[in-house]
């Protein structure tokens, strides 16, 4: 990876790449099924449209720039939302002592389809690759991409109150809301079903084994 010229987005860069080296590190430990070896993160494709704007797009990243070099910032590698092209995000908070106000800027790493057309190269085309299969040129490829928010926490706040205050809540909430309370009846019922079926099941197996014996 070439050096950007922007100093503190090089030693961002950086920490995000150790970041994600740590996580695969993490992974790798539990690395004994197909699984988990798909969730190793391939580094490069990750920070590479990241590396892009860095070089690019200068003027965007002014407040990221002043973020990180005066707030000390921890970078944490979480799953992504529930994104059909999530791969993963960081999530980079700030720690600001003097406001108290931490904040946060999360980077959704994510895949960009690109449905240019069904691979159909050959050893003989320009640019081809052995080690790809593939010219790299016009072919289907679900590209990096990545969106980078910032967010600020505005609020902390658990249930005021003990918990038969919460259920009179959850009452209340139900007899405003006729068609989810039936539903979730519906549903109690079925479970009850299901398990009173699945216990007389077991008995009756049991019962024959005694029986038979
Ligand atoms: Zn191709
Ligand atoms: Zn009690």
């Amino acid at each position: 990876m070439k050096k950007l010229k922007n100093k503190t987005l090089q030693a961002f860069l950086d920490n995000l790449v150790e970041a994600l080296k740590d996580e695969n590190e993490n992974r790798g430990w539990d690395n004994k099924n197909e699984e988990n070896k798909e969730s190793i993160f391939d580094i490069p494709f990750l920070v590479s449209s990241l590396w892009q704007a860095f070089r690019e797009k200068l003027d965007t990243y002014t407040d990221f720039i002043k973020c990180l070099n005066h707030t000390f910032y921890q970078i944490h590698i979480v799953k992504s939302d529930d994104n059909y092209y999530g791969i993963c995000k960081a999530i980079v908070t700030f720690y600001d002592s003097k406001e108290t106000k931490d904040f946060q800027y999360e980077i959704d790493f994510l895949y960009n389809q690109r449905d240019w057309g069904y691979c159909q190269c050959t050893p003989d085309m320009k640019d081809y690759r052995e080690d790809k299969h593939c010219c790299g040129h016009g072919c289907d490829w679900w590209a990096p991409s990545f969106e980078i928010r910032k967010s600020y926490r505005i609020n902390i706040q658990s249930w005021d109150g003990d918990e038969h205050d919460y259920w009179d809540f959850e009452d209340e909430f139900y007899l405003s809301d006729k068609e989810l309370a039936e539903k979730k009846e519906n549903e109690d019922r079925e479970r009850e079903i299901w398990e009173l079926k699945s216990r007389i099941e077991a008995d009756q197996k049991r019962l024959a084994e005694l029986e038979n014996k």
